[in-house]
C-alpha cells in the first residue's frame, strides 16, 4: 500500500509541469505565457485577466478585487490565493499549468508551494523576463490590447494595420484603465517592492530561468520554447508512473 502511495505521488511530479512566469508590467510576460501555453498544452491562469473577466462580469470577486486593480496595487493575498488554488483544481490544470503574474509575492509563492506540495507536485521553473525601465514605461503607455483575445498591439512598436481593430479576430482594441501613466507608475513601484523578491526565493530553489526580454515577441519566444519544450518533452517520455524508459 505505501509503495502504490509512493508511486501515485511519483506520477503527480512527473507527469504534469507547473511553471511561473515573472516580470515586471510591460516585460511581456503575459504574451509569451500564452505562446507557450499553447504549444506545450497547459492551462494558462493569467491572474490580471482573472479579475479583469470579473469585473466584467461584475461577480463577488469583483466586488472584492475592484479597488485595487483600478489603484494598480496588489488585491489581497486571501482573496487571490483562493482564487487560483481554486482554478487550478480544474480539469483542464491536469497536465500542468503557467502562471502569468502569479505568485506577485512571498506569501502567494509559499502558499503555491504549499498546495502543490500537497499533492506531490511541484513549481519546476520560473521563466523570469527582464527588460529595463525605460523600456518598460515606453511599452506600457502606448499598450493598445485586443478585447476579444488578449493580443497586445503599441501604438508606435507594433500598430494594428486598421486602428482600433485587432488583426488578429477583427476585435475591438482597448487601452487598459490602469495603463495610464499614474497608474503605470504605481504598478512598477508594486512590483520592484513586492515582486522583485521573489527572484531571489526562485534563484535559491534552483528554478530561476532568467531570459532577456528585449526584442520582437518572436525573438524573446525564440529564447524561451526550446528550453521549456524540452522540460515537457523529458515528462512525455516517462511512463505513466513517472519513471524513464
Ligand atoms: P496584471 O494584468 O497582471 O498587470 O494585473 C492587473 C492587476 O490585477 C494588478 O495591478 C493587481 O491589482 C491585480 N493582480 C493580478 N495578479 C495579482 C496577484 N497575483 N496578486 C494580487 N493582485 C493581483
Amino acid at each position: 500500500m505505501k509503495v502504490l502511495l509512493n508511486r501515485g505521488r511519483l506520477r503527480g511530479v512527473k507527469n504534469s509541469l507547473y511553471i511561473v512566469f515573472l516580470g515586471a508590467p510591460g516585460a511581456g510576460k503575459g504574451t509569451q505565457a500564452a505562446r507557450v501555453a499553447q504549444e506545450l498544452k497547459l492551462a494558462h491562469i493569467a491572474t490580471g485577466d482573472l479579475f479583469r473577466q470579473a469585473l466584467e462580469q461584475g461577480t463577488d470577486l469583483a466586488m472584492k478585487a475592484k479597488s485595487y486593480v483600478e489603484k494598480g496595487v496588489l488585491v489581497p493575498d486571501e482573496i487571490t490565493i483562493r482564487m487560483v488554488l481554486e482554478r487550478i483544481s480544474a480539469p483542464d490544470c491536469e497536465k500542468g499549468v503557467i502562471f502569468d503574474g502569479f505568485p506577485r509575492n512571498l506569501k502567494q509563492a509559499q502558499a503555491l508551494d504549499k498546495a502543490l506540495a500537497k499533492e506531490g507536485k511541484a513549481v519546476e521553473k520560473v521563466v523570469y523576463i527582464k527588460v529595463s525601465v525605460e523600456e518598460l514605461l515606453n511599452r506600457l503607455s502606448g499598450r493598445w490590447i485586443c478585447r476579444q483575445c488578449q493580443t497586445p498591439y503599441h501604438t508606435v512598436n507594433s500598430p494594428p494595420r486598421v486602428w482600433g481593430k485587432c488583426d488578429k479576430c477583427g476585435g475591438e482594441l482597448y487601452q487598459r484603465p490602469d495603463d495610464t501613466v499614474e497608474t503605470v507608475k504605481k504598478r512598477l513601484e508594486v512590483y520592484f517592492t513586492e515582486t522583485a523578491s521573489l527572484i531571489d526565493y526562485y534563484t535559491q530553489a534552483g528554478k530561476l530561468l532568467e531570459i532577456d526580454g528585449e526584442g520582437s515577441v518572436d525573438e524573446v519566444a525564440r529564447r524561451i520554447v526550446p528550453i521549456l519544450s524540452g522540460l515537457a518533452g523529458s515528462l512525455s517520455t516517462r511512463g505513466r508512473d513517472g519513471y524513464n524508459y
